[in-house]
């Protein structure tokens, strides 16, 4: 849905509201305390009664938008204007972009982020396994490092800890990142074997995590970058190194110093555009994201 639909469509509160609990009750209400049916439309805008533990309740609790005092049509557009960034939009775009304050676009960003998960999803076919570096504090290099980027005249403060992230990617299908707190077998395994179904091919590099993985896979095929050897036939990581740059473009070309604690939130956003991206239904598919996303 485009900027204009979204606006035109969403405009007021009641519509917004009535839309969201159509997505997530089909009509059938639904106590999100206690689950039951017997439930009645109190007077007062949007909100129902439970007649099986006495609370009342709107369609916002326990989703995303819960407690919040933004209205939802700038939720709503906000939500579009995410969704439709290819590059990611800055919180300061943002605040302007739907007239709140610099916190109030933040806030709002990180909670659309973080229903941007996608637990369930589990790869097989040909599955390129890759992991790659981002950020990266220059006092955190090593000497040599930091001598030469001194050198050449770069600046040595203003960057986060260097965090790695795997990434694992389905051809033609879907992507996986987790961020990790340090590359080795031992973090990247559990991760591979919980992801990846064991019919599977797996592509990697010669990084020595992934040494093992043909005695549990249908197949490991290794493409040793140190040898200069970056294509066999169909064996090669290209598709998630591809994945990685539209990564890096956004963390670097749109949210600058991304803060480690919240860098997985970032890379969920790359890898959830990326996984919805021939999506046309993509923002109804979010919102149900968003009510199933518990914020509190
Ligand atoms: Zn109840």
């Amino acid at each position: 849905m485009n900027i204009i639909e979204i606006v035109r469509r969403f405009n007021t509160q009641r519509k917004c509201i009535r839309h969201l609990e159509f997505i997530r009750w089909h009509g059938k209400v639904l106590c999100p305390y206690c689950s039951s049916n017997r439930t009645t439309a109190l007077k007062r805008e949007n909100r129902h009664h439970c007649n099986g533990c006495n609370k009342s309740f709107s369609v916002l609790v326990g989703t995303i938008f819960e407690d919040t005092h933004l209205e939802l049509p700038k939720w709503f557009v906000a939500i579009g204007l995410i969704l439709n960034a290819k590059k990611g939009i800055s919180s300061r775009q943002l605040s302007r972009d739907i007239e709140v304050n610099k916190n109030t676009a933040w806030y709002v960003q990180m909670r659309i982020r973080k229903a941007m998960n996608e637990d369930n999803l589990l790869l097989t076919g040909v599955v390129e396994i890759d992991e790659t570096y981002v950020g990266g504090a220059l006092r955190n290099k090593t000497k040599k490092h930091r001598i030469a980027q001194k050198e050449a005249g770069k600046t040595t403060t203003g960057m986060e800890h260097k965090k790695p992230i795997l990434g694992l990617l389905q051809r033609s299908g879907k992507v996986i990142t987790r961020v990790l707190t340090k590359a080795n077998g031992d973090t990247i395994k559990p991760i591979i074997d919980q992801k990846v179904e064991q019919d599977t091919t797996i592509i990697t590099d010669g990084f020595g995590g992934y040494a093992g993985l043909e005695k549990k896979y249908k197949e490991h095929q290794i493409v040793n970058h140190e040898k200069d050897e970056f294509v066999r036939g169909i064996y090669h990581t290209n598709t998630i190194e591809g994945f990685w740059s539209l990564v890096k473009r956004a963390i670097i070309g749109q949210y600058h110093k991304v803060s480690g604690r919240y860098l997985h939130l970032y890379v969920n956003e790359c890898g959830y555009k990326y996984n919805n991206r021939n999506n046309p239904a993509l923002f109804s598919g979010f919102m149900m994201d968003a009510l199933a996303t518990n914020s509190i």
